[in-house]
């Protein structure tokens, strides 16, 4: 068994990015600046942004945080989004999610130029990736793309199951791994919450994707021998006996699925690392795309 370990891949793709960013500055070009909107006071969230930006100043990105209030309007939202797209110092910009529950998060969305949605979760860079054309991945499967690459992760004509149908992880996962490409060539299967027999799909799987949130759902017993394991659910489960009061676990059994397996990712340590790694890498594309206009 292999472990896919997403800190050190995830520091690895930051140096590189990093080294890239010395080039720019050294042949006299502007760095990538990536800007992170967040409304409302959400521990989580601000969490997430806060390394998000502090990931930018350490390879020499710019960086904004846009932090609105929890009481801001869909309106004066929109305004501000539109006023982002319009700043010709900025390559891209994020809207942290979830949204306060006034704003429609679908309208958000729509809104950012897709030429700056560096998360990639616009409809047109969502249907340029299922169209084999540059654009931004969204960060959690691109990080997954780059685990397997990275570790030369065998998936021309192996059989990927997919759990979980999100438009963020699950969705766009099952598309990338049948692209034509490596990695890719798989035969996938997208499995969900209606799936009859799940058991049946794991079972005979070659590569199995985790995203579902369900802790520890996937055990031993559903597996075969040689199974690749990528493991994207991050839920915090309470544990009196840990200072902070609960663990973080990931969809799969790791001590039963691990024995079985010949490559597994852990969680934490895992995909979560790389899902900023590639935001980050996307931020650079999104320069490099505008140098080129
Ligand atoms: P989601 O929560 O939006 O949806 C869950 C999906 O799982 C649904 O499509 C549902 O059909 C499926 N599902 C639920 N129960 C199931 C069951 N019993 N059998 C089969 N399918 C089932 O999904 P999401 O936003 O992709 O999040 C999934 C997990 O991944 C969460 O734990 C989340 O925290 C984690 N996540 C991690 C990262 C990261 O590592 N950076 C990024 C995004 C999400």
């Amino acid at each position: 068994m292999q472990l896919l370990d997403g800190k050190k891949t995830a520091d690895d793709i930051k140096n590189e990015i990093a080294a890239e960013v010395q080039s720019i500055k050294a042949a006299g070009g502007k760095v990538p600046h990536l800007a992170a909107v967040i409304v409302g006071s959400n521990g989580a969230s601000l969490t997430y942004v806060g390394s998000k930006v502090k990931s930018c100043q350490q390879i020499g990105f710019d960086s904004t945080l846009v932090a609105l209030p929890e009481t801001i309007t869909e309106a004066e939202l929109l305004d501000k989004i539109k006023e982002l797209n319009e700043d010709d110092n900025l390559d891209g910009f994020i809207v942290q999610l979830p949204l306060p529950k006034h704003i429609n998060e679908e309208k958000i969305l729509m809104a950012i130029d897709p030429d700056k949605d560096v998360d990639g979760f616009h409809p047109t860079n969502f249907g340029k990736m299922a169209l084999d054309m540059e654009t931004f991945i969204p960060a959690t499967p691109f990080g997954i793309m780059q685990l397997l690459e990275r570790y030369k992760v065998e998936t021309a004509g192996k059989h990927t199951v997919v759990i979980g149908r999100s438009h963020i992880v699950g969705r766009p996962m099952s598309i990338l791994m049948s692209r034509k490409g490596n990695p890719g060539d798989s035969t996938v299967t997208l499995t969900h919450s209606r799936t009859k027999d799940l058991a049946e799909f794991t079972k005979n799987a070659d590569i199995i994707i985790t995203a579902l949130g369900v802790p520890e759902f996937l055990k031993g017993d559903m597996v075969k021998d040689g199974v690749v394991i990528i493991d994207v659910g991050i839920t915090r489960v309470d544990d009196a006996s840990h200072p902070k009061g609960y663990v973080i676990k990931g969809d799969v059994d790791f001590a039963e699925v691990s024995k079985k397996s010949s490559f597994i990712t852990p969680v934490p340590g895992g995909v979560g690392p790389m899902t900023i790694a590639m935001l980050l890498q996307n931020t650079l594309l999104a320069r490099k795309i505008r140098s080129r206009k």
